[in-house]
């Protein structure tokens, strides 16, 4: 079979599902020539059809009462990927977008991501088409309740341990491990993302956007450079936002937007800690807008646009899916971006990737620029195991080499005749090596 045969069947075979084709096609195309050549014993053995195909999917209904007395309906999903490597690992999201298609690519890129991390995990996606937006307090819980209440029949600490994504922080991981403990009796590392006070790992909450920016920090000294005075320009205000902004500007890098679904600021002052610690309380606690960033502190507002025209050295897309398109990647170009560092899971579109790729920017993409999140989260889960607690320090140590030991195997894989990385060729191979070889070790599986 040759590759376009493959991408047909895999087509074929997952009709509607645009996202996970995309991600199916970019792993695919990064794998065909070395499958071809060294790796030809993976093909032999049907690795990428079983890869493409994943361990089970689960859907359900998830019924819940709002503060006005009506029931309401959602879908709740949990895609278990491969779980060749350890217990299934991967957030919740919730977002009115989440479906099918949705849930499985992120799954698939789940699935290499936490190989990357070199931690016993398995891959793992789910979440519900519930918005959290305008919700109270009350409604989210009853949510949260009645989800766990079917999911719980599907997890446990060495089954499969959730933890967040969009529209899951902590405030939801309470409300649903509660439920998990109220409906299996036992305290348990059953979902990471936990509050440090009750079972949760320090830094786990900062890990996404630290590990970013270690990341970047490690692709910029391959070339003798530091963050210190680069411009950065983050998309988002989420989790991995916030976090990726406050690394970036402890570096000495001035990070001038950020953003959210309604628009960008952009501060050519730069957000200082300060202004970083105003958006948090904005994003976290009043769940406001970010337009409210530009008058507090007389920036600028752009409604209804994405931050990649504003002139940077590093750009951050953390955000969601395929939120930096083709003309976006042209801005960036035009602009002299040295480096795309994908905080969110497959932010880039396929031509915005490809374009980005031909022209030779430096370019991460999500399953090793923000393996950190799933990283510490795995650094959670052993301090489950162990009943132990560890101090913010030894975690953000440990996650910081993880992050270097992610750069070190993209550079190992990806390294072309003309001694450039290829990040997205490296981060494939490596990932899919290590799950490929645990496959064919554990039999026709
Ligand atoms: N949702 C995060 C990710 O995309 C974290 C998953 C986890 O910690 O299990 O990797």
């Amino acid at each position: 079979m040759n590759e376009a045969d493959f991408i047909e069947r895999v087509r074929a075979r997952n009709p509607n599902e645009p996202e996970y084709l995309q991600a199916v096609e970019e792993v695919v195309a990064s794998l065909w020539p070395f499958l071809q050549d060294e790796g030809r014993r993976y093909l032999d053995a049907g690795v990428l059809e079983r890869l493409t195909e994943g361990d089970r999917a689960i859907s359900f209904r998830v019924a819940w009462i709002d503060d006005q007395g009506e029931v309401q309906t959602n879908r709740g999903y949990r895609i278990q990927w491969c779980g060749v490597l350890g217990p299934y690992k991967g957030g919740l999201r919730f977002h009115p977008s989440v479906n099918f298609a949705i849930s499985k690519f992120l799954a698939f890129e789940q699935t290499f991501k936490n190989a990357l991390t070199t931690l016993p995990l398995g891959g793992a996606k789910g979440g519900a088409d519930f918005d959290p937006k305008g919700k109270s307090d009350e409604e989210v819980m009853r949510f949260c309740q009645s989800f766990m209440t079917e999911l719980s029949r599907y997890i446990g600490p060495d089954v499969d341990v959730p933890a967040g994504d969009i529209g899951v922080g902590g405030r939801e991981i309470g409300y649903l491990f509660g439920q998990y403990r109220r409906m299996t009796g036992r305290f348990e590392g059953a979902l990471t993302g936990k509050g440090v006070g009750w079972g949760g790992s320090e830094i786990r909450t900062e890990a996404t956007g630290y590990g970013a920016i270690f990341f970047a920090q490690e692709m910029f000294a391959a070339r003798d450079e530091g963050l210190e005075g680069k411009t950065v320009g983050i998309s988002g205000a989420g989790n991995v936002a916030q976090y990726a902004a406050e690394k970036a500007i402890a570096l000495g890098a001035k990070v001038v937007t950020m953003s959210d679904s309604s628009g960008f600021i952009h501060d050519p002052a730069g957000i200082d800690r300060d202004k970083l610690e105003w958006i948090k309380a904005l994003k976290n606690d009043r769940r406001g807008r970010i337009r409210e960033y530009a008058e507090q502190f007389d920036a600028e507002y752009h409604e209804g646009k994405k931050p990649w025209s504003v002139a940077m050295d590093l750009a951050l897309p953390c955000a969601t899916q395929n939120e930096l398109g083709r003309e976006d990647a042209e801005a960036l170009v035009k602009n002299e971006c040295a480096a795309i560092v994908e905080g969110a899971n497959m932010p880039c579109t396929a031509a915005a990737a490809k374009l980005i790729r031909e022209r030779g920017l430096l370019y991460a993409p999500g399953k090793a620029a923000n393996a950190g999140g799933v990283a510490t989260s795995g650094l959670e889960m052993t301090q489950n195991s162990q009943r132990m607690y560890w101090g913010r320090e030894r975690v953000e140590d440990e996650l910081h080499e993880i992050m270097r030991d992610i750069h070190r195997a993209c550079c190992e894989h990806g390294k072309g005749e003309d001694g450039q990385i290829d990040y997205v060729r490296g981060a494939n191979i490596a990932g899919f090596i290590r799950v490929a070889d645990a496959m064919i070790a554990q039999g026709a599986i």
